[in-house]
Order: C-alpha cells, then sequence, then structure tokens
C-alpha cells in the first residue's frame, strides 16, 4: 500500500462530467490499496473569469479581497469532487488550504508556504476517506486567506506529498507527460519517461508551462518523486526525480523557446564601478526581470550593454531608465522586439564539448542571425528574432537526435498557462 497525492489541473475537472471521471479515476486508485489524497484546481476558466469581474468591479482590486475571491474557485471544485465521489459509493471529505493546516508567509496572490500540519488531513485517512484538498490557497499565521500565484496547485500538491511523506505526487493534466519539446510545434517531439528535477526546473522557468517552477523547486528540496501524466488517458507518464538516465548519445534532453522577449540597450553609459548596480537595482526596484545582461565593450571611458526583459515589462522599463538618467547619465537607450529566446537543456551537456557549436551551427544553417548567448550549466539560450521560429526549434530536435517516430499525444483545453 501506498500513499499517494494526485493533482488534478483545471482542465481535468471543467465540466462536471469530467468531474466525475476524475472521481472514477481517483476510486479506482483507491481500490487499488492505496491511500489518496487529492489536490485540484478551480474548474475550467473559473479563476480567469473571477478576476474579470474583479476588475469590472474595480480595476485596482486590494490584494486581500482578490485572494479572498480566487480562493472560492478551488472550495467549489473540492466539494463537487467530494459528492461525485460519494455518489459512486465511497467516503471522502473535502478541505480547504486552511483546514488541511497550510500555513503561508503573510503576503497576498504569491505567498510561499511557510509550514504544514497535516494532522487533520492524516486522521480523515485513518477514517477510510479518501481526502480532498484545495489547491493554490493557505491561510497566515494571522487567518489571512492568501493565495499561491497563478498555477500553485502544483505547489500545494507537492508540499502536501513532502509534508505527509507520500510516495508518489501524480500531477495528472492535459498532456500525457514532459516532451523533448512543444508538440504543437515539432510533430515528432517525444514524451520523455524521465527527467531530472535541475533539467525540469529550468524548462518550467523556460517557458514550459506543464508545471509551475515552485512546484519543482519544492520537489527537488524535499525529494518529492513526481509523476505527470494525462487524465485522458492511461499512458504512462514522466517522472521527475533527482537523477534521469540519458539515452546513449543524447547530451540535449529538451528544447523550450519563450516568444515574448525584447532587447533593450543603454548606449553611453560611464565606465565607472556602481553604474551597473544602481541600473538595474531601479529595475529590480520596479519588480522588472531582467533576463540576458551583455556589455558590448568601452570606449572613450563609456561602455554600452544590453539586456532582455519580458515585452510586456519593455515600455515599464524604458520608463524606469528614464527616470533615473540624472543620476545615472547615458547617451541613449533603444530596443527591439518580437524576438524569443530558444534553449537547449541537458544535464549532459557540461561534460560533452561541440554542443553549443552544434546549436549555432543548426541556427545559422536556416540563415538565422544569433543576437544574444547566454549559458549555465545546464542550458544554453539563444536570442533570435521571432520568424521562423518554428524552423528553429525543428532543426534543433533534428540536430540533437530527439526526433521520435511516434507522433505526440496532445490532449484537450489547456491547463497550462
Ligand atoms: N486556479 C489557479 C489558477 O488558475 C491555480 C491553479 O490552477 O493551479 O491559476
Ligand atoms: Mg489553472
Amino acid at each position: 500500500m501506498s500513499l499517494i497525492v494526485m493533482k488534478f489541473g483545471g482542465s481535468s475537472v471543467g465540466t462536471t462530467e469530467r468531474m466525475g471521471r476524475v472521481a472514477q479515476r481517483i476510486i479506482d486508485k483507491k481500490l487499488q490499496g492505496h491511500k489518496v489524497i487529492v489536490v485540484v484546481s478551480a474548474m475550467g476558466d473559473t479563476t480567469d473569469d473571477l478576476i474579470d469581474k474583479a476588475n469590472e468591479i474595480n480595476e485596482k482590486p486590494p490584494a486581500r479581497e482578490m485572494d479572498m475571491l480566487l480562493t472560492t474557485g478551488e472550495q467549489i471544485s473540492v466539494a463537487l469532487l467530494s459528492m461525485a465521489i460519494h455518489k459512486l459509493g465511497h467516503e471522502a471529505k473535502s478541505y480547504t488550504g486552511w483546514q488541511a493546516g497550510i500555513v503561508t508567509e503573510d503576503v497576498h496572490s504569491k505567498a510561499r508556504i511557510s509550514d504544514i500540519s497535516p494532522d487533520r488531513i492524516f486522521n480523515a485517512l485513518e477514517e477510510g476517506n479518501i481526502v480532498i484538498v484545495a489547491g493554490f490557497q493557505g491561510m497566515t499565521d494571522r487567518g489571512e486567506i492568501t493565495t499561491l500565484g497563478r498555477g500553485g496547485s502544483d505547489t500545494t500538491a507537492v508540499a502536501l506529498a513532502a509534508a505527509i511523506k507520500a510516495d508518489v505526487c501524480e500531477i495528472y493534466t492535459d498532456v500525457d507527460g514532459i516532451y523533448s519539446t512543444d508538440p504543437r510545434v515539432v510533430k515528432c517531439a517525444r514524451k520523455l519517461p524521465a527527467i531530472s528535477y535541475d533539467e525540469m526546473l529550468e524548462l518550467a522557468h523556460l517557458g514550459a508551462a506543464v508545471l509551475h517552477p515552485r512546484a519543482v523547486e519544492y520537489a527537488k528540496h524535499y525529494n518529492v518523486n513526481l509523476v505527470v501524466r494525462s487524465s485522458f488517458t492511461n499512458n504512462e507518464g514522466t517522472l521527475v526525480k533527482e537523477e534521469a538516465e540519458m539515452e546513449q548519445g543524447v547530451v540535449v534532453r529538451g528544447i523550450a523557446f519563450d516568444k515574448n522577449v525584447a532587447r533593450i540597450s543603454v548606449l553611453g553609459v560611464d565606465d565607472t564601478p556602481g553604474v551597473l548596480a544602481k541600473m538595474f537595482g531601479a529595475l529590480a526596484d520596479n519588480e522588472i526581470d531582467v533576463d540576458i545582461i551583455v556589455q558590448n565593450g568601452v570606449q572613450d571611458g563609456k561602455a554600452d550593454f544590453s539586456f532582455t526583459v519580458s515585452s510586456s515589462d519593455r515600455a515599464r522599463a524604458f520608463d524606469v531608465l528614464a527616470s533615473i538618467k540624472s543620476s545615472v547619465p547615458y547617451r541613449e537607450t533603444t530596443f527591439e522586439e518580437d524576438l524569443v529566446k530558444v534553449s537547449i537543456v541537458g544535464a549532459g551537456m557540461v561534460s560533452n564539448p561541440g554542443v553549443a557549436a552544434k546549436m549555432f551551427k543548426a541556427i545559422s544553417d536556416i540563415g538565422v542571425n544569433i543576437i544574444m548567448v547566454s549559458t549555465s550549466e545546464i542550458k544554453l539560450s539563444c536570442v533570435i528574432a521571432s520568424d521562423p521560429l518554428t524552423d528553429v526549434v525543428r532543426a534543433l530536435h533534428t540536430a540533437y537526435g530527439l526526433d521520435s517516430s511516434d507522433t505526440a499525444f496532445v490532449g484537450g483545453p489547456s491547463d497550462r498557462r
């Protein structure tokens, strides 16, 4: 007998009919002799709809009230799912995040879980119940209701799995695993049997939105065995764990891309200590995430440098730079939009020479210019013009020997954000 956490995303419980199928799936697991704790997201587009409603009433709703509102989405799901299980003749009990003992830090809209006291859910399990916990929510020490950030139900599931020392945490979603790249772009993308936490973390941060990055961080920290699998089929999913074997001769595990990249250049900056600290400090104070930073050489005591931000932050970043021009003088700022960052990820990259050269060659063979490059031990990213992205991703997929002969399965509407 195992202790298993099963997490179902919003599209998996998007209709009452789907809810019924999920209920059956949970019961099947219990009938196999396991103890089951379930975490669910809000049904379908509920969270988005609630956000729209809030904005109709007040375009700047207080964060506290927003959390009060959004947590209702998951509360609906857990109650209905429990009813569906009862209807099929089994015992289940639903709990809000705070009833399940999930304590968070004192921040609204993207709180981190600080502690879990799982006594109550253990008792309910002992009594023979299927336990159902609302994802994405918790409560502060002061009794304030909080949410964990969009997509946060994954984190609830992993954190609960860690707290109760579950044998496995299964994330059921609308794709049947983690793929070598987006199967909608590359038809012969392959489903990975396993991937390491570090590789998954890179892919999650790079925009492969199947798993929430914070959930992967948690899983890594507490060594939780995670499985990503489809809620619509019985296909085996992808196991996320400490170390995953690489197929012989394969060094790259996956290819990710982020389409909303803008590059900002700041030209003619004084080449003196503290300048970058001031500039990037100001951007950070304004919550602007900066990605790749490149300094382009110094002439006559003046430096030029470029950095990337997400397109949606470009205008604000420009405003911030304008606002500090008097304390950090520079000649001018320029920008380019419609760029993409394409990245290859693989734990084997560190110890294999020639990986980068292969990427540059595959990209230049299609006549695409590489604008910026950044590397980490297990990742290599190139910023390029957004056209022809599909060709680039396909070429890289082939170059690194990732093409599979099976065509990927892509399921129903997306849980992925
Ligand atoms: N319902 C929340 C959202 O849509 C949390 C989740 O789905 O994980 O972001
Ligand atoms: Mg969701």
